[in-house]
Order: structure tokens, then sequence, then C-alpha cells
């Protein structure tokens, strides 16, 4: 099987799985409780979230851990949001969860703004500026997008929005550029900053937001006072481990693998296809995702044209594929055809050289055979 889907998720790392054993089958201690090898879980829960925090340039005490990034992204908008008579304002590149939670908050008549996004996907600077005033509360922009891969500048943002509005929280959905590009939460000046454990090689159910010390939120659940009161309920003790450890294991493993080779030779066979058009911004893009939209070709028969030889591409983001259209790509003036024609490729430290030239040799087969038959 070639997989390059790992925007969508990741296989867990072997050394994960057996942090995993370890704190399911030996420290399986509730963290709460007071006798000695409790206190091991609340010191080895403390070392997981320095690794995240420095990872993060954070501070520990800012890092809460989280079921996954939609829980955090809904806890950053949810309950970043203070002031009933202010407004958000979200860029129209948004996941899902970022975007139906700001929705949610729009149906209790809060006053929610989208910002519109250049062509390559980044968010028009110029129109969210537009939309901030004395009144926002919240605003929210994706760090990197999940559909293009494109790299939104968070620093440029953050000194625009606090220049309008010093008052603003300003929340970043981490979940794509965490440990792929510079994540550097203080230097951003970023207040809050979400990620996701399974798109960089720990299992599904894991996730954690980063709020800056200086903001004074309410709890987001209440209960036995678990993440400094913030965030109740028994901790996820082994997921956190394996976030952390996975997390390491991913930074180097990403040091040593060619990762922007692999991304320009999954640009060039691309671009060798006929009628591809790549999207996003080559020169300001991850090196983990590539979206190419191919003409007179639907994406999805090309899917699971793929699929039926074992190669797993992404068509959308997976949550998106729930429902009709891409709102992000719409928002990108692509036209319909070409957003029907959309496949995502996205790669992983672990992605080989010989796996992206297999994908695209059978890629273009597929392509020539669907056009062949006139199909799209
Ligand atoms: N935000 C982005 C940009 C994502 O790509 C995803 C997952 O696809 C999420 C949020 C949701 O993350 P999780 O699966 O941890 O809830």
């Amino acid at each position: 099987m070639i997989y390059l889907d790992n925007a969508g998720t990741t296989s867990v790392y072997p050394e994960v799985l057996d942090v995993i054993k370890e704190y399911c089958l030996q420290n399986y201690f509730n963290a709460s409780a007071t006798y000695k090898p409790a206190i091991k879980v609340r010191d080895d829960i403390s070392a997981a979230r320095g690794v995240i925090a420095s990872l993060l340039h954070a501070d520990k005490n800012e890092i809460y851990f989280t079921s996954c990034a939609t829980e955090s992204n809904n806890w950053a908008i949810k309950n970043g949001f203070r002031n009933k008579n202010g407004n958000i304002v979200i860029s129209a590149g948004e996941h899902a969860c970022v975007y139906e939670s700001a929705k949610t908050m729009e149906s209790k008549g809060v006053d929610v703004r989208i910002a519109a996004l250049n062509d390559d996907g980044c968010v028009n600077i110029d129109d969210l500026a537009r939309k901030i005033d004395d009144k926002t509360c919240l605003v929210s922009v994706i760090h990197v997008s999940n559909e293009t891969g494109v790299i939104n500048d968070l620093r440029k943002i953050s000194e625009i929005i606090k220049k309008i509005n010093p008052k603003v929280i300003f929340h970043s959905d981490g979940v794509q550029a965490f440990l792929k590009v510079n994540c550097d939460v203080k230097s951003f000046g970023v207040d809050m900053y979400s990620i996701s454990g399974h798109k960089f090689h720990a299992p599904k159910g894991i996730g954690a937001l980063f709020i800056d010390k200086k903001l004074h939120l309410a709890p987001y659940i209440n209960g036995g006072g678990q993440e400094s009161g913030q965030r109740s309920g028994t901790e996820n003790v082994a997921g956190i481990m394996a976030m952390a450890k996975a997390a390491q294991i991913y930074r180097m493993h990403k040091e040593e693998a060619p990762v922007l080779q692999n991304y320009e030779l999954l640009l060039e066979r691309l671009s060798d296809i006929e009628g591809c058009t790549i999207l996003g911004d080559r020169h300001n893009n991850s090196h983990y995702v590539v979206a190419a939209s191919f003409s007179g070709c639907k994406a999805e028969i090309l899917q699971s044209m793929l699929a039926d030889e074992s190669i797993l591409v992404g068509r959308g983001s997976a949550c998106s594929s729930r429902h009709a259209g891409n709102r992000v790509l719409a928002a990108m003036n692509l036209s319909q055809k070409t957003i029907d024609g959309t496949l995502r490729f996205s790669l992983s430290p672990e992605t080989k050289a010989s796996e992206i030239s297999a994908a695209c040799d059978v890629l273009k087969e597929k392509i020539n055979k669907l056009r062949g038959n006139k199909i799209g």
C-alpha cells in the first residue's frame, strides 16, 4: 500500500505503541491519586507537557491536553469569546471545527464575520483588517491550510490585529503546522493554538491547546480540577505520553528525511501530468501537503481508481468530505470543475521517494484512461 493521506491521519509509530502499552498495563494509575506510583504518573504528564511546550516555544503551564483538535478549537472559539456584544472574525479557510463553532455562536446572536481568501488560499489580510473593529473579541486564522498546505503569516496577522484592537484574542489552528513549519507561538503573538496528535504518528483521541498565561478564561469543562481546573476529566495518560513521544520522534525523523526533496519530486511529477493545476503557493507552502486539480477528471473517481491499486490519497479534508462541496476551495475563487478535480497528496517524514514516483506513474495512467473515456 502507498499511503499519501498523512494530513488525514497517520499510523502510530511502533515506539509510541510501546509507550501506550506501558501506560495502559503498568503505569495505569489515576494521576490524581496520592500514592507513589500515581505521583510518578503525574510527574510523567508534567514532563510530556514540557515536551509539547518546548516544541511550541511556550511555557509548560500554558499547555492543556484535550481529546483532539476539534475539542481544542471548540474550546478556543466558545470560551475565548467573552463579550456577547462583541464580534468574532475567522478566515474563510478554516477547518469545519472552527467554522461550525463560529456558526454556532452566530446562531446564538453573535456577530460572526468571515474574512476572504486570496486565490492562493491565504487569508486576505486587508479584508481581515477591515472586518476587525473595537468590538472584536476573537480572531481565528488557520496556520497551515489542511486543504492546500498554504501558510498564513501569523506574525504579520497578529501585528495587524493588535494594532487595530489590542484586546483581541488571536487563535490559530496549528494542526497541519505543528512540527512541519516554524511554530514559535510566542514570537507569532498568538494567544491560543491548537494541535492534534494523530497528524504526527500519535494515536487518535489526543490533542492540546496552548493558552497564553496572560489570558484568564473560565474553565471549559468543570469537574475534578484536572488541567489546572480548566479542563476537568481524568487524564488520558497513555494518549498524552504517546503524543509527547511521537512529537519527539517526528522531529528527529524530519531532520533526517528528505522532506523538501520529496515535496519537490511530488510537485515535479504532478506538474508533468497534462492539465494539472497545483493549488496553493509553492513558495509559501507546507512541504507535507500538495493539492492538485486534474482537468477533465472527477477527483472522486480518480481517488477510487487509485484506491483499487492500493494507493490512498485525499480529496479535501476527511471531515469536509461528509459535506457537499468544498467551502474552502470555493473561497479561493476556483471554478467548480477545478474543485471537482482536486486531489490532496500529503506526506510524512516516513514517505519514500519511490512511493511518490510509483503513485504518480499510476495516477498518470488512470488520468489518461479517464480522459480517454471522456469522463468529467
Ligand atoms: N484542524 C485541522 C486543520 C485539521 O486538519 C483537522 C483534522 O483533519 C482538525 C482540525 C481536527 O483534528 P482532530 O481530528 O484532532 O479533531
